[in-house]
């Protein structure tokens, strides 16, 4: 089977050789077995289920989530000479007709459904009586409560084992813990499924995340040079995206704006010269990417936070698809914390999912204050243990300097306390100082007991410790939404004087920039 799996992907696919684990997982379902597949964004997962379905005699059967996706898979199998069809809701009934006719005559080699779609009555009575392939669902961590794309959809798909026990199936996914994988397991009845695990770790990418001081000078030390070089560049909002674009060309880096706020042209049109012409930089919001499959992206660059792993994963594994070296890159701060933990508050949803959400933007504050090396950190969030410091993150490279900031963070959480828990950072730091400024005189501040009992300390080294104090959860902001600081439950054992508090240093930028090798 081997032979004729190889024999496919040259002849269709145009490719020479297997990646990873796809020739293993092509065998397993090839001869009908089913598998359970984990496999970063990028390392191949289509092959997996594309090339069994030619394999095997009958239709295969997919399931995605995104009409999107399922679009761009069916659109490349129809230039390769592969007869793929998606089924949607847009298609008229005479259409539908006819691909229904085409089925029955065993024309199509791939059918693309959404989930709902899939589990109507009529349309499994209409499959039972065809020839199927296989099942392939992808994105099948959207069957898992814990993660945030939950389709409740996905948990019909449970059926399909009882419904067609001789048809194997395949389920894949580019994110899963081993909470999430076990949850996919157990619902798609899956339990006897051969696993594959993929590596998550991208070697050839270099990790780096430095604190935001003059976020725009930062940047253009970090593009100088790589002039030449394609690359992406992520910002929060759309304003920031065309702002920043501008500078850049003003700069004179060819940078192109992406947001889903630009006219479906001018995407498009960025869109196409990003990916034909060479050394273009993409600045764009997060709506860029689904999809895009750029080799030579030589970096990501971060002004924003992302407000998970998973996405920060995603967005910088964009980077070095062709193995060579690539860095990604971000500069990350307080306001960053602010924000998104605002955004976290007065979100709509259930107490669940700003549980799972808070959970998760905890992790990505977490790789930022790291201390250790950086991939090892990122991994172990996907379950997967790096056995060594990489040697290839800012981490490893320039050495993390660490101080006992017990004292400090006493003195500051003091601070938001005494002030009555509802000023900004600024107004803190200048308590801290003993600076008598007019807001301080009108509010007496000057009288409490902690004005000016922070000066060994820099302004700079203030703004660091409420960073890393709001990052570790020992303070909040306030809810009134105006970034006022106020204690949580987190930090009694610390005030109590039971714990001590141990932080990293902020490396100065230009240090960080150059990469010398730390103490
Ligand atoms: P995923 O779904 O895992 O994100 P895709 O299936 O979209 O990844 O594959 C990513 C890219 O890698 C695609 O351009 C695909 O054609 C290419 N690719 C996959 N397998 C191989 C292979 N064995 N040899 C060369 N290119 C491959
Ligand atoms: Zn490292």
């Amino acid at each position: 089977m081997l032979d004729s799996a190889q024999r496919i992907l040259k002849d269709v696919f145009g490719y020479d050789a297997f990646r990873g684990n796809q020739a293993r997982i092509i065998q397993r379902v090839g001869a009908g077995g089913d598998a359970l597949v984990l496999m970063p964004t990028g390392g191949g997962k289509s092959l997996c289920f594309q090339v069994p379905a030619l394999l095997r005699e009958g239709v295969a059967v997919v399931v995605s989530p995104l009409i999107a996706l399922m679009d761009d898979q069916v659109a490349t199998l129809d230039e390769l000479g592969v007869a793929a069809v998606a089924l949607n809701s847009t298609q008229t009934p005479d259409e539908q007709r006819e691909i229904a006719e085409r089925l029955r005559r065993g024309e199509i080699k791939l059918l693309y459904l959404a989930p709902e779609r899939l589990v109507q009555p009529r349309m499994l009575a209409f499959l039972q009586r065809l020839k199927i392939a296989l099942f392939a669902i992808d994105e099948a961590h959207c069957v898992s409560q814990w993660g945030h794309d939950f389709r409740p959809e996905y948990l019909q798909l449970g059926q399909l084992a009882e419904l067609f026990p001789q048809v194997p199936r395949i389920a894949l996914t580019a994110t899963a813990d081993m909470r999430t994988r076990e949850e996919i397991a157990q619902r798609l009845h899956l339990q006897e499924a051969e696993r594959f695990l993929s590596s998550f770790d991208r070697p050839n990418i270099f990790y780096r995340i430095v604190p935001k001081d003059q976020p725009r000078k930062q940047l253009l030390g970090f593009l100088e040079g790589r002039r030449g070089d394609a690359g992406i560049v992520y910002c929060m909002s759309r304003k920031k995206v065309e702002e920043l674009a501008s500078f850049l060309a003003e700069q004179g880096y060819p940078a192109l704006p992406y947001h889903a706020g630009l006219p479906n042209e001018v995407r498009a049109h960025n869109q196409r010269r990003f990916l034909n012409e060479e050394g273009l930089i993409m600045v764009a919001t997060i709506a860029f990417g689904m999809g895009i499959d750029k080799p030579n992206v030589r970096f990501v660059a971060h002004l924003d936070l992302p407000k998970s792993l998973e996405a920060y994963y995603q967005e910088t594994g964009r980077a070095g698809r062709d193995g060579l070296p690539s860095e990604v890159w971000m500069a990350y701060g307080l306001q960053d914390v602010l924000f998104l933990r605002q955004m976290l508050q007065s979100s709509e949803g259930d107490e669940r999912h700003k549980r799972v959400e808070r959970h998760k933007l905890e992790a990505m504050l977490a790789l930022c204050e790291e201390t250790r090396c950086r991939r090892q950190a990122l991994l172990a969030y996907f379950d997967e243990e790096l056995p060594q410091p990489c040697g290839h993150c800012d981490n490893c490279v320039d050495g993390v300097e660490t101080w006992d900031a017990t004292e400090a963070a006493r003195l500051a959480l003091s601070a938001i306390y005494r002030s009555g828990q509802r000023y900004g950072v600024g107004h803190l730091i200048d308590l801290l100082l003993g600076r008598e400024t007019d807001k301080i005189r009108a509010l007496g501040h000057q009288h409490l007991t902690v004005f000016g009992k922070g000066k060994h300390l820099a302004e700079a080294d203030w703004r660091t410790l409420f960073r890393q104090l709001v990052a570790r959860g020992l303070a909040d902001v306030d809810l009134d939404g105006f970034g006022g600081l106020r204690l949580t439950d987190t930090c009694r054992p610390l005030l109590r004087g039971e714990v001590n508090l141990q932080l990293r240093r902020d490396l100065k930028p230009q240090r960080a920039a150059r990469g010398s090798s730390g103490p």
